[in-house]
């Protein structure tokens, strides 16, 4: 799997950018001009990172007001709870869509937008391989299936082409997911599903306060889906908002997160779901985050772009590729190497930036979802899988295959990026990933 590469040198530059061929002949001429490479940190040199800046608190004054207007009031349940009315419409200036539900997490956002979408047994949902299993929880419950398409090779977003390959007469929807923030080709995806009349429904649980070609994210779908969990840009602990503006769709949100019950008329289930329900305290929190979102997404966008301007010429080093007129919000940066460019592989890249003093990764989920051994056995339920058991579905994960999502994981390298860090911090990491990619360049 790391051994193979499968995108040429030509694709490469095509799909990063036009200043990567320029850029490379620069760092080959700064190899020369240097003679010897500066000696690396794992073999005793200097770090080049010296200063780590430390972590700052992520709530304070504002949550504690909300939470002590939330703790006079006489109730703490979500219906018309004012804690989540604010959370509601503070949403909407960050995604401004008309029918808005808060719930319990993403994986809830997600579950009630494919039960709203009125995906059930057998029906097909297009998504990618590398993202938090939560993706795809609602979809198997809902007894529909799972289709991974393969992924961009330096986006790490869905591949329009492979999605379009993997259409049959049983694909319903389509779950573009913003890996790491950075927005899918949106504009490409919508234009797909209108084609096919699919469902577009947008996983933004890693893109709080995104944009896809200026437009805020999770307004191009048919549903947008956020979490709140705690690791997220903002949060409540556990959290999440799934949002519409159709009106077919729209209405059915809250039945969809409240036990299958219009609350306005309780009673007459005609529909059945679980409870996803999100109450008034994490609201409170939630809507108190709100006001950081923006001071945060914008730091974040900053930090991420600088790392890819400061690395983006080293070759055989893909960077973080995002479209210029986009805004991504980098819940982490992944940049990938190029296995056949390097005289090592990618846990000693890996070990020698970690000398360097720079805190980085290998890989991030340890392997496709398709390759868990619960879909490899096709064990959701119980141990069995209905919808296969009824012939509603041929799906055999073991034989599924996404080959760049594969490689992704195998060459990719994962750089946290937070808001309380500095560009100066940024440039220092830079530079101890031009270090060692000049040290171990083939
Ligand atoms: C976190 C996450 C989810 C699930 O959210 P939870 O709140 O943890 O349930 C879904 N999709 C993606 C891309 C995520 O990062």
């Amino acid at each position: 799997m790391s051994e193979h590469y499968p995108m040429s040198r030509r694709q490469f530059v095509a799909g990063a950018s036009g200043a990567l061929l320029a850029g490379a002949g620069a760092a080959a001429a700064e190899k020369k001009a240097g003679g010897q490479t500066s000696g690396l940190a794992i073999e005793g040199g200097p770090k080049a990172v010296t200063k780590t800046p430390s972590g700052q608190p992520r709530w304070g004054e504002p949550e504690l007001k909300q939470l002590e207007a939330m703790l006079r009031q006489g109730s703490l349940f979500y219906w018309e709870g004012p804690q989540t009315k604010l959370l509601i419409e503070r949403f909407q200036q960050v995604c401004p869509r008309k029918y808005v539900q808060t719930c319990s997490s993403g994986t809830a956002a997600l579950h009630i937008a494919v039960a709203a979408a009125g995906i059930g047994p057998g029906d097909e949902v297009i998504t990618s391989p590398v993202t938090d299993i939560g993706t795809v929880i609602g979809v198997l419950y809902q007894q529909a299936v799972p289709v991974f398409a393969d992924l961009g090779a330096g986006t790490y977003n869905l591949d329009v082409a492979d999605v379009e390959r993997r259409i049959t007469p049983k694909t319903k929807a389509i779950i573009a997911v913003h890996l790491t923030g950075n927005p899918c080709d949106l504009d490409a995806l919508k234009a797909l599903a209108d084609r096919h009349k699919l469902i577009l429904i947008e996983d933004c649980a890693q893109a709080w306060g995104a944009k896809y070609r200026g437009r805020p994210i999770g307004t191009v779908g048919h549903f947008a889906c956020f979490s709140l969990q705690n690791s997220k840009h903002v949060t409540c602990g556990d959290g999440g908002v799934v949002a519409s503006n159709d009106d077919r769709f729209g209405p059915l949100l809250q039945k969809f997160g409240d036990k299958g019950g219009d609350r306005r008329k309780w009673g007459g289930f005609d529909a059945f779901a679980t409870n996803y329900r999100m109450s008034e305290p994490q609201a409170a929190v939630a809507a108190a985050q709100l006001t950081r979102l923006e001071a945060i997404a914008a730091k974040r966008a900053r930090l991420g772009n600088l790392l890819t301007e400061k690395i983006a010429d080293l070759p055989g080093i893909i960077p973080h590729q995002v479209h210029p007129d986009d805004r991504a919000v980098y819940w982490f940066y992944m940049f990938r190497m190029k296995p056949e460019a390097f005289r090592c592989n990618r846990s000693q890249f890996v070990k020698a930036v970690l000398a360097e003093g720079a805190p980085i990764t290998g890989g991030y989920i340890k392997v496709p979802l398709y390759g868990e051994p619960v879909f490899q056995k096709h064990a959701f339920f119980a141990g069995r899988w209905p919808v296969k058991e009824m012939g509603l579905t041929t799906m055999d994960f073991s034989k599924h295959k996404c080959p760049e999502a594969e490689a992704i994981l195998a060459t990719g390298m994962r750089v946290p990026i937070y808001e309380y860090m500095t560009e100066e911090y940024i440039l220092s990491v830079a530079e101890a990933i031009r270090k060692v990619a000049r040290h171990y360049a083939a």
